[in-house]
């Protein structure tokens, strides 16, 4: 097939899912699913347990495959055929719900282990950073409101801040898709603010997929909403148009 021929997405979106269903042994966990994101938005993704979220963003990732159907990453990018490296290695970085941050390193050693040239932990630890490397960390450090705890253990962050800290490492690999699976759970009020400020900061100069249950931190931060509902999409708007469809009062919002 010669490039023109090679199917693609449209070269505005950062991701297309078009006829996506993925089966679990018969049960479609997605089913049939259509789901664009432009470059440079910041979407939320909503929907009841089992809807079928998580398992969207293990397709993303490559982490599970689709069953049939295609996702499209940077418009021509087929993820369908990618590994999970090769997938991060694009440029998609997934948050999980559980941070992940080496406990008995610092704040800044964490960001530093992180950049694709700290990949070695002898180098980074042995302070063979370069100056540019350095100014990365704390161009970092201070856009995640860390700069004032880099010498600390990570291990002695508060939750909230280790999951600053994860994000911190994810844009030390600088992603262009972003995927933060319910970003504010288990967090102080404090520490939630903060978050708004931070992910509205971090749509400046990236496109986000937000996993979310907290309707409250939703409303604050979304501008389009997309609502899952059995593996497909239920519908998409604004906050307030999302809030008064009948059929997402019926299967989400209206259950308290
Ligand atoms: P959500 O994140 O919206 O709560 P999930 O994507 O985790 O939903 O799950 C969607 C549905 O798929 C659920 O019913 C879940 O039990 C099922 N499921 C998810 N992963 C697997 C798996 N590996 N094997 C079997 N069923 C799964
Ligand atoms: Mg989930």
């Amino acid at each position: 097939m010669s490039p023109e021929q090679q199917p693609r997405a449209p070269h505005d979106t950062i991701l297309y899912v078009e006829g996506l269903t993925v089966s679990f042994d018969g049960f479609k966990a997605i089913n049939n699913l259509n789901f664009i994101v432009e470059v440079g938005e910041l979407r939320v993704v909503i929907g009841p347990n089992g809807a079928g979220k998580t398992t969207l963003l293990d397709v993303i990732t490559g982490k599970v495959k689709p069953t049939t159907g295609r996702v499209f990453y940077d418009a021509d990018v087929d993820l369908s055929a990618l590994t999970e490296n090769r997938i991060a290695n694009l440029g998609i970085g997934r948050k999980f719900q559980t941070p992940t941050v080496y406990v008995n390193h610092s704040v800044y050693e964490n960001i530093a282990l992180s950049l694709p040239t700290g990949k070695s932990v002898w180098r980074a630890l042995v302070s063979t950073l370069t100056g540019r490397d350095r100014d990365t960390v704390e161009g970092l450090l201070s856009r995640i409101g860390l700069a004032e705890k880099a010498s600390q253990p990570a291990g002695l962050l508060s939750h909230g801040e280790k999951q600053w800290l994860e994000i911190g490492m994810l844009l030390a690999q600088d992603p262009q898709l972003l995927l933060l699976d319910e970003p504010v759970a288990g967090m102080t009020e404090q520490e939630t603010d903060a978050t708004v400020e931070l992910i509205h900061d971090l749509a400046d100069d990236h496109s986000i997929i937000v996993i979310e249950h907290d309707m409250e931190f939703v409303q604050r931060i979304a501008r389009k909403v997309s609502v899952l509902h059995e593996g497909t999409l239920l519908c998409e708007g604004t906050m307030e148009q999302v809030q008064s469809d009948p059929r997402v009062i019926e299967v989400y919002l209206g259950r308290g």
